[in-house]
């Protein structure tokens, strides 16, 4: 089984092989402005299917997340992992996958804005 997920000009697509339990919001002082719904696992889980210029990343405070937009449409995709410990993780953005996977989701939050 694979989900399938695209932004809006459909040059940022991946997969996911097990379908999402819920979906994540943050309220961190970025999370909420990006105004996304996460679904987190690990690079081995989820696939990336573009290449590195087809998005812009940000990154802030200790860096160890990489925040990719499409470079063409700014849909907000995924993050990335950059350091050691969390090299291997991913979070995409649920609200790319189609409606019948995410609307009958449970959203949960995370809680970014008192941990920080
Ligand atoms: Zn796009």
């Amino acid at each position: 089984m694979s989900i399938h997920g695209e932004c809006f000009c459909g040059t940022v697509r991946f997969s996911l092989d097990v379908a999402p339990k819920w979906l994540i919001r943050y309220n961190g002082p970025i999370g909420r402005k990006f105004g996304a719904f996460w679904i987190h696992s690990t690079q081995q889980r989820i696939v990336l299917e573009c290449e590195a210029s087809d998005t812009m990343s940000y990154s802030f405070g200790d860096r160890a997340i990489a925040y990719h937009s499409c470079i063409l449409c700014g849909c907000t995709t995924h993050w990335e992992g950059l350091n050691e410990d969390n090299m291997d993780r991913i979070g995409v953005n649920g609200l790319l996958l189609p409606a019948e996977v995410t609307d009958p989701l449970e959203i949960r939050k995370f809680d970014g804005a008192s941990s920080i």
